[in-house]
């Protein structure tokens, strides 16, 4: 069984950019792992930052089993990431080392958002330094990783080499979006990401919806 592991900032990007295809994937009988690298705790004007990363925490780990995935990490960074730190990175080779994932899920190179950006190169150099017998801090065994893909949030990326048709999860995708209530309670995002998954559906398919990637590194897919 092959293994996919998504990561990003923020504790809905992931559904965000590839909910339809965490669906399929688990439908196909693949194992999805996600790791949601900050608390989210800048999401909201209205609750304490400690009150609403132990919300989002909740809403991340009821959205991820509803899609049927049984593994969520937390690395637990501040919302607002500025940069990452060296141990950081020792604890996303150790979770790349233990999981040997086939494919990587990370954010676009072209997403404009900071802490996507960051997570983004957090995740690439991360995947280079778990593949060989360096970095000895982090445990486990070396694993390479084949597929690297960049997925899109809040801005629709330009370049993309790659899309899967989620005509059929589209409903199962929005569905645990909803399930990050303290998100949609204030902007009812829900319907942009319908949009966004019937353009690409229309423009690459001539119907239905798709999620799009960059291709980062590819061996198969
Ligand atoms: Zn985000």
């Amino acid at each position: 069984m092959k293994t996919n592991l998504f990561i990003g900032a923020h504790p809905d990007d992931i559904e965000f950019g590839c909910g339809g295809t965490v669906a399929k994937l688990i439908d196909q009988g693949q194992k999805c792992v996600f790791i949601v690298a900050t608390k989210g705790d800048q999401g909201s004007v209205k609750i304490s930052r400690e009150e609403l990363a132990k919300i989002r925490k909740e809403e991340a780990i009821a959205s991820a089993q509803y899609l049927g995935v049984k593994d969520i990490e937390f690395l637990e960074l501040d919302d607002g990431l500025t940069a990452y730190s060296f141990q950081d990175k020792i604890k996303l080779i150790e979770l790349i080392r233990k999981y040997k994932p086939y494919s990587v899920f990370t954010h676009s190179q072209f997403d404009h958002h900071p802490d996507h950006q960051i997570i983004h190169e957090m995740t690439v150099t991360s995947i280079k330094s778990a593949a060989g017998p360096w970095f000895k801090e982090a445990k486990g065994e070396p694993h390479y990783v084949s597929n690297i893909l960049g997925y899109e949030v809040w801005n629709p990326i330009n370049e993309y080499q790659t899309a899967v048709d989620i005509t059929e999860n589209i409903d199962k995708k929005i569905a645990a979006l909803d399930l990050h209530k303290s998100q949609i309670e204030d902007y009812p995002y829900t319907d942009a990401i319908k949009g966004l998954a019937h353009y690409r559906g229309a423009m690459i398919n001539g119907k239905g919806c798709a999620e799009v990637f960059e291709v980062l590194r590819l061996k198969t897919f």
